[in-house]
Protein backbone atom coordinates (compact mmCIF):
# COMPACT_ATOMS: atom_id res chain seq x y z
CA UNK A 1 0.00 0.00 0.00
CA UNK A 2 1.45 3.42 -0.59
CA UNK A 3 2.52 5.10 2.02
CA UNK A 4 3.33 8.97 2.78
CA UNK A 5 6.23 10.44 4.49
CA UNK A 6 4.26 10.99 7.48
CA UNK A 7 3.56 6.70 7.82
CA UNK A 8 -0.57 7.62 6.79
CA UNK A 9 -1.84 4.26 4.36
CA UNK A 10 -2.78 6.37 1.37
CA UNK A 11 -5.25 3.64 -0.54
CA UNK A 12 -8.39 5.89 -1.12
CA UNK A 13 -8.74 7.91 -4.44
CA UNK A 14 -11.77 10.43 -4.63
CA UNK A 15 -12.29 11.27 -8.06
CA UNK A 16 -14.12 14.81 -9.31
CA UNK A 17 -15.50 13.58 -12.66
CA UNK A 18 -17.16 17.22 -13.68
CA UNK A 19 -17.51 21.15 -11.89
CA UNK A 20 -20.57 21.55 -12.92
CA UNK A 21 -23.73 20.91 -10.88
CA UNK A 22 -27.43 21.73 -11.16
CA UNK A 23 -27.57 22.90 -7.42
CA UNK A 24 -25.86 25.66 -6.07
CA UNK A 25 -25.42 25.39 -2.32
CA UNK A 26 -24.52 28.09 -0.28
CA UNK A 27 -21.37 27.63 0.90
CA UNK A 28 -19.94 25.71 -2.26
CA UNK A 29 -20.97 26.88 -5.45
CA UNK A 30 -21.33 31.20 -5.73
CA UNK A 31 -24.15 32.12 -7.92
CA UNK A 32 -21.88 34.36 -9.94
CA UNK A 33 -18.02 33.98 -10.80
CA UNK A 34 -18.04 30.59 -11.45
CA UNK A 35 -15.35 29.23 -13.89
CA UNK A 36 -16.21 25.63 -15.33
CA UNK A 37 -13.38 23.52 -17.06
CA UNK A 38 -14.17 23.32 -20.68
CA UNK A 39 -16.03 19.89 -21.48
CA UNK A 40 -12.18 19.07 -23.68
CA UNK A 41 -9.87 19.80 -20.68
CA UNK A 42 -12.19 16.78 -18.72
CA UNK A 43 -10.73 13.57 -18.60
CA UNK A 44 -12.46 11.01 -20.75
CA UNK A 45 -14.50 8.05 -19.36
CA UNK A 46 -11.00 5.96 -20.61
CA UNK A 47 -8.62 8.45 -19.58
CA UNK A 48 -10.43 8.09 -15.94
CA UNK A 49 -10.42 4.07 -16.59
CA UNK A 50 -6.15 4.29 -16.72
CA UNK A 51 -6.00 6.78 -13.48
CA UNK A 52 -8.22 3.51 -12.00
CA UNK A 53 -6.32 1.03 -13.83
CA UNK A 54 -2.87 3.15 -11.99
CA UNK A 55 -3.86 3.41 -8.86
CA UNK A 56 -4.71 -0.01 -8.05
CA UNK A 57 -1.21 -0.94 -9.60
CA UNK A 58 -0.21 1.57 -6.97
CA UNK A 59 -1.80 0.16 -4.39
CA UNK A 60 -5.06 1.85 -4.22
CA UNK A 61 -8.46 0.07 -3.28
CA UNK A 62 -11.17 2.06 -3.37
CA UNK A 63 -12.36 5.19 -5.76
CA UNK A 64 -15.64 7.62 -5.38
CA UNK A 65 -16.94 9.26 -7.84
CA UNK A 66 -17.89 13.28 -6.83
CA UNK A 67 -17.62 16.56 -8.34
CA UNK A 68 -19.74 19.01 -9.01
CA UNK A 69 -22.25 16.81 -9.29
CA UNK A 70 -21.12 13.49 -11.22
CA UNK A 71 -24.67 12.64 -12.30
CA UNK A 72 -24.31 15.25 -14.81
CA UNK A 73 -21.97 13.16 -16.70
CA UNK A 74 -23.65 11.51 -19.67
CA UNK A 75 -21.15 9.13 -19.50
CA UNK A 76 -21.56 8.42 -15.98
CA UNK A 77 -22.26 4.70 -16.46
CA UNK A 78 -19.82 3.91 -19.30
CA UNK A 79 -17.35 5.55 -16.34
CA UNK A 80 -18.50 3.42 -13.71
CA UNK A 81 -18.30 -0.13 -15.80
CA UNK A 82 -14.50 0.78 -16.52
CA UNK A 83 -13.35 1.19 -12.66
CA UNK A 84 -15.41 -1.90 -12.10
CA UNK A 85 -13.53 -3.76 -15.00
CA UNK A 86 -10.16 -3.17 -13.24
CA UNK A 87 -9.38 -6.22 -11.91
CA UNK A 88 -8.27 -5.67 -8.08
CA UNK A 89 -10.62 -2.38 -7.60
CA UNK A 90 -12.26 -3.05 -4.12
CA UNK A 91 -14.92 -0.49 -4.23
CA UNK A 92 -16.76 1.65 -6.25
CA UNK A 93 -18.75 4.42 -3.98
CA UNK A 94 -20.52 7.72 -5.20
CA UNK A 95 -21.38 11.29 -3.67
CA UNK A 96 -24.44 13.00 -4.95
CA UNK A 97 -27.06 15.29 -4.14
CA UNK A 98 -29.33 12.70 -5.54
CA UNK A 99 -31.15 14.51 -8.06
CA UNK A 100 -30.73 12.13 -11.04
CA UNK A 101 -30.85 8.91 -9.42
CA UNK A 102 -33.99 8.09 -9.92
CA UNK A 103 -33.32 7.32 -13.48
CA UNK A 104 -29.87 6.45 -13.23
CA UNK A 105 -30.13 4.09 -9.95
CA UNK A 106 -30.69 0.65 -11.74
CA UNK A 107 -27.94 1.19 -14.57
CA UNK A 108 -25.07 2.38 -12.12
CA UNK A 109 -25.58 -0.73 -9.59
CA UNK A 110 -25.33 -3.08 -12.79
CA UNK A 111 -22.25 -1.37 -14.41
CA UNK A 112 -20.62 -2.27 -10.42
CA UNK A 113 -21.25 1.14 -7.98
CA UNK A 114 -21.56 -0.34 -4.71
CA UNK A 115 -22.92 2.62 -2.62
CA UNK A 116 -23.78 6.13 -2.81
CA UNK A 117 -23.39 9.26 -0.25
CA UNK A 118 -26.72 11.55 -0.83
CA UNK A 119 -26.28 14.92 0.47
CA UNK A 120 -29.60 16.61 2.18
CA UNK A 121 -29.12 19.56 4.51
CA UNK A 122 -32.56 19.57 5.85
CA UNK A 123 -36.07 17.69 5.30
CA UNK A 124 -37.89 21.33 5.34
CA UNK A 125 -38.53 21.83 1.79
CA UNK A 126 -38.14 25.83 2.28
CA UNK A 127 -34.91 25.96 3.42
CA UNK A 128 -34.29 22.87 0.75
CA UNK A 129 -34.74 26.08 -1.14
CA UNK A 130 -32.25 28.57 1.02
CA UNK A 131 -29.67 26.63 1.57
CA UNK A 132 -29.30 24.37 -1.61
CA UNK A 133 -30.71 27.03 -3.61
CA UNK A 134 -32.06 24.84 -6.84
CA UNK A 135 -32.75 22.19 -4.67
CA UNK A 136 -36.27 20.50 -4.55
CA UNK A 137 -36.82 18.24 -1.50
CA UNK A 138 -39.11 15.83 -3.43
CA UNK A 139 -36.60 15.11 -5.85
CA UNK A 140 -33.73 14.64 -3.07
CA UNK A 141 -36.49 12.43 -1.35
CA UNK A 142 -37.15 9.95 -4.76
CA UNK A 143 -33.01 9.83 -5.15
CA UNK A 144 -32.97 8.13 -1.75
CA UNK A 145 -35.32 5.91 -2.62
CA UNK A 146 -34.44 5.19 -6.04
CA UNK A 147 -30.78 4.31 -4.15
CA UNK A 148 -32.54 2.19 -1.68
CA UNK A 149 -34.48 0.43 -4.39
CA UNK A 150 -31.24 -0.26 -6.31
CA UNK A 151 -29.43 -1.62 -3.72
CA UNK A 152 -26.83 1.11 -3.48
CA UNK A 153 -26.23 0.25 0.35
CA UNK A 154 -25.52 0.99 3.12
CA UNK A 155 -27.05 4.25 2.22
CA UNK A 156 -25.13 7.45 3.77
CA UNK A 157 -26.87 10.69 3.84
CA UNK A 158 -24.42 14.06 4.27
CA UNK A 159 -25.90 17.49 5.99
CA UNK A 160 -23.43 20.44 6.06
CA UNK A 161 -24.60 22.37 9.25
CA UNK A 162 -25.16 25.93 8.70
CA UNK A 163 -25.41 28.38 11.32
CA UNK A 164 -29.17 30.40 10.97
CA UNK A 165 -30.02 28.09 7.97
CA UNK A 166 -30.33 24.19 8.83
CA UNK A 167 -28.88 23.89 12.61
CA UNK A 168 -32.64 23.87 14.24
CA UNK A 169 -32.97 20.81 11.40
CA UNK A 170 -30.36 18.18 12.80
CA UNK A 171 -32.72 16.96 14.77
CA UNK A 172 -35.21 15.70 12.71
CA UNK A 173 -32.76 14.20 10.40
CA UNK A 174 -30.98 12.15 13.16
CA UNK A 175 -34.31 11.10 13.91
CA UNK A 176 -34.36 9.18 10.57
CA UNK A 177 -32.13 6.77 12.02
CA UNK A 178 -34.34 5.55 14.49
CA UNK A 179 -36.84 3.65 11.87
CA UNK A 180 -33.82 3.06 9.11
CA UNK A 181 -30.63 1.77 8.85
CA UNK A 182 -29.10 4.84 7.10
CA UNK A 183 -26.11 6.56 7.90
CA UNK A 184 -26.80 10.20 9.06
CA UNK A 185 -23.51 12.12 9.34
CA UNK A 186 -23.08 16.50 10.06
CA UNK A 187 -20.49 17.83 8.35
CA UNK A 188 -18.55 21.01 9.83
CA UNK A 189 -18.42 23.64 6.68
CA UNK A 190 -14.60 24.16 5.58
CA UNK A 191 -13.70 27.56 3.89
CA UNK A 192 -12.65 26.55 0.45
CA UNK A 193 -11.90 29.57 -2.51
CA UNK A 194 -12.00 32.73 -2.02
CA UNK A 195 -15.30 33.89 -2.90
CA UNK A 196 -18.91 34.50 -1.08
CA UNK A 197 -18.71 30.44 -0.31
CA UNK A 198 -15.91 30.80 1.45
CA UNK A 199 -17.32 33.68 2.78
CA UNK A 200 -20.24 31.63 4.48
CA UNK A 201 -18.01 28.78 5.54
CA UNK A 202 -16.51 31.05 7.80
CA UNK A 203 -19.44 33.12 8.92
CA UNK A 204 -21.90 30.72 9.42
CA UNK A 205 -19.80 27.60 10.66
CA UNK A 206 -21.36 25.45 13.71
CA UNK A 207 -18.99 22.48 15.65
CA UNK A 208 -19.90 19.34 15.77
CA UNK A 209 -19.85 19.60 19.50
CA UNK A 210 -22.77 21.86 19.08
CA UNK A 211 -24.47 19.72 16.76
CA UNK A 212 -24.00 17.16 18.69
CA UNK A 213 -25.92 18.42 22.01
CA UNK A 214 -28.47 19.73 20.47
CA UNK A 215 -28.93 16.12 18.82
CA UNK A 216 -28.49 14.47 22.45
CA UNK A 217 -30.86 16.96 24.32
CA UNK A 218 -33.66 16.23 21.99
CA UNK A 219 -33.26 12.42 21.28
CA UNK A 220 -31.56 10.97 24.33
CA UNK A 221 -27.40 10.90 24.71
CA UNK A 222 -25.60 8.93 21.92
CA UNK A 223 -23.41 5.80 22.29
CA UNK A 224 -20.02 5.18 20.82
CA UNK A 225 -19.24 3.42 18.32
CA UNK A 226 -16.34 1.20 17.68
CA UNK A 227 -14.41 2.14 14.41
CA UNK A 228 -14.61 -0.56 12.17
CA UNK A 229 -12.34 1.72 9.86
CA UNK A 230 -9.11 4.06 11.71
CA UNK A 231 -9.71 6.04 8.44
CA UNK A 232 -13.08 7.08 8.62
CA UNK A 233 -13.15 10.23 9.06
CA UNK A 234 -16.48 9.99 11.05
CA UNK A 235 -16.47 9.81 14.26
CA UNK A 236 -20.20 6.89 15.09
CA UNK A 237 -22.74 6.87 17.06
CA UNK A 238 -26.02 5.58 17.91
CA UNK A 239 -29.20 6.92 18.99
CA UNK A 240 -30.72 4.54 22.06
CA UNK A 241 -32.87 1.86 20.21
CA UNK A 242 -31.96 3.35 16.59
CA UNK A 243 -31.56 1.35 13.45
CA UNK A 244 -29.09 3.47 11.99
CA UNK A 245 -25.86 5.21 13.05
CA UNK A 246 -25.14 8.90 13.34
CA UNK A 247 -21.71 10.70 12.51
CA UNK A 248 -20.18 13.54 12.91
CA UNK A 249 -17.00 14.69 10.61
CA UNK A 250 -14.91 17.39 12.13
CA UNK A 251 -12.71 18.50 9.86
CA UNK A 252 -12.28 22.02 11.34
CA UNK A 253 -12.79 21.44 14.95
CA UNK A 254 -10.88 17.54 15.56
CA UNK A 255 -8.80 17.52 12.52
CA UNK A 256 -7.98 14.22 11.25
CA UNK A 257 -5.46 14.57 8.84
CA UNK A 258 -2.95 12.12 11.06
CA UNK A 259 -5.43 9.42 9.10
CA UNK A 260 -5.73 10.46 5.82
CA UNK A 261 -6.01 8.25 3.55
CA UNK A 262 -6.85 10.09 0.64
CA UNK A 263 -5.68 11.10 -2.76
CA UNK A 264 -8.24 13.50 -4.84
CA UNK A 265 -8.18 13.30 -8.65
CA UNK A 266 -9.70 16.87 -9.86
CA UNK A 267 -11.99 16.74 -13.30
CA UNK A 268 -9.45 18.44 -15.01
CA UNK A 269 -7.17 16.17 -14.53
CA UNK A 270 -4.52 16.95 -11.87
CA UNK A 271 -3.98 15.06 -8.47
CA UNK A 272 -5.35 17.52 -5.62
CA UNK A 273 -2.74 16.47 -2.94
CA UNK A 274 -4.67 17.48 0.27
CA UNK A 275 -8.16 18.95 -0.36
CA UNK A 276 -7.15 22.19 2.15
CA UNK A 277 -4.11 23.00 0.28
CA UNK A 278 -3.64 24.16 -3.27
CA UNK A 279 -1.00 21.82 -4.27
CA UNK A 280 -1.70 19.57 -7.58
CA UNK A 281 0.70 17.47 -9.98
CA UNK A 282 -1.17 17.28 -13.09
CA UNK A 283 -1.56 13.81 -14.88
CA UNK A 284 -3.63 14.97 -18.01
CA UNK A 285 -0.63 15.77 -19.98
CA UNK A 286 1.27 13.01 -19.17
CA UNK A 287 -1.87 10.78 -20.29
CA UNK A 288 -2.43 12.97 -23.61
CA UNK A 289 1.33 13.18 -24.40
CA UNK A 290 1.17 8.94 -24.29
CA UNK A 291 2.21 7.86 -21.23
CA UNK A 292 0.48 4.65 -19.88
CA UNK A 293 -0.50 3.10 -16.99
CA UNK A 294 3.13 2.71 -15.53
CA UNK A 295 3.87 6.61 -16.23
CA UNK A 296 0.44 7.19 -14.60
CA UNK A 297 1.31 5.23 -11.59
CA UNK A 298 4.30 6.60 -10.50
CA UNK A 299 2.98 10.02 -11.02
CA UNK A 300 0.12 9.07 -8.62
CA UNK A 301 3.18 7.75 -5.81
CA UNK A 302 4.81 10.94 -6.59
CA UNK A 303 1.68 12.38 -5.25
CA UNK A 304 1.37 10.35 -2.32
CA UNK A 305 4.68 11.22 -1.30
CA UNK A 306 4.54 15.15 -1.50
CA UNK A 307 0.96 15.21 0.55
CA UNK A 308 1.32 17.65 2.80
CA UNK A 309 0.89 16.89 7.03
CA UNK A 310 -2.13 18.50 7.29
CA UNK A 311 -4.71 21.50 7.18
CA UNK A 312 -4.02 24.86 8.41
CA UNK A 313 -7.04 26.40 8.92
CA UNK A 314 -6.61 27.13 12.66
CA UNK A 315 -3.72 29.83 10.66
CA UNK A 316 -6.86 31.40 8.53
CA UNK A 317 -5.40 29.58 5.55
CA UNK A 318 -6.93 27.13 2.83
CA UNK A 319 -7.08 26.18 -0.58
CA UNK A 320 -7.58 29.52 -2.56
CA UNK A 321 -7.19 28.43 -6.04
CA UNK A 322 -10.11 26.23 -6.32
CA UNK A 323 -13.45 25.83 -5.01
CA UNK A 324 -15.53 22.76 -2.98
CA UNK A 325 -17.33 22.39 -6.59
CA UNK A 326 -14.36 21.48 -8.26
CA UNK A 327 -12.57 19.14 -5.84
CA UNK A 328 -15.67 17.37 -4.30
CA UNK A 329 -15.14 17.02 -0.85
N1 LIG B 1 -22.68 17.29 -5.57
C1 LIG B 1 -22.39 16.18 -4.76
C2 LIG B 1 -22.93 16.38 -3.35
O1 LIG B 1 -23.36 17.49 -3.03
O2 LIG B 1 -22.89 15.41 -2.59
C3 LIG B 1 -20.92 15.84 -4.71
C4 LIG B 1 -19.96 16.99 -4.59
S1 LIG B 1 -20.08 17.89 -3.05
C5 LIG B 1 -18.83 19.09 -3.24
C6 LIG B 1 -19.42 16.71 -1.91
C7 LIG B 1 -19.72 16.94 -0.46
O3 LIG B 1 -19.13 18.14 -0.04
C8 LIG B 1 -21.19 17.08 -0.17
O4 LIG B 1 -21.60 16.01 0.63
C9 LIG B 1 -21.34 18.38 0.56
O5 LIG B 1 -22.14 18.18 1.65
C10 LIG B 1 -19.92 18.71 0.96
N2 LIG B 1 -19.59 20.13 0.97
C11 LIG B 1 -19.73 21.02 -0.03
N3 LIG B 1 -19.26 22.24 0.33
C12 LIG B 1 -18.80 22.11 1.61
C13 LIG B 1 -18.17 23.00 2.53
N4 LIG B 1 -17.91 24.28 2.22
N5 LIG B 1 -17.81 22.51 3.73
C14 LIG B 1 -18.05 21.23 4.05
N6 LIG B 1 -18.61 20.33 3.22
C15 LIG B 1 -18.99 20.77 2.01
FE1 LIG C 1 -23.59 20.99 -6.07
FE2 LIG C 1 -22.76 19.25 -4.26
FE3 LIG C 1 -21.75 21.74 -4.34
FE4 LIG C 1 -24.25 21.42 -3.57
S1 LIG C 1 -22.42 20.62 -2.50
S2 LIG C 1 -23.51 22.93 -5.06
S3 LIG C 1 -24.91 19.73 -4.78
S4 LIG C 1 -21.49 20.19 -5.88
Amino acid sequence: MPTDRFGREIDYLRISLIDHCNLRCIYCMPLTGLRFAPSAELLTAAEIETVGRAAVAAGFRRVRLTGGEPTLRTDLVEIVSRLASVSGMGDIAMTTNGILLPQLAPDLKRAGLRRVNIHIDTLNPERVRQIMRWGDLARIWDGIRAAEAAGLTPLKLNTVVVRDYNDQDVVELAALTLERDWHVRFIELMPLGVDEAAAVARRQFVSNRDTRRRIEQALGALTPLASQNPSDESKNFRLPRARGVIGFISPVSEPYCGSCNRMRLTADGRFHLCLLNDDELDVKRAIRSGGGIPVVRDILLRAVTAKPVGHKLDRGESTERRDMYQLGG
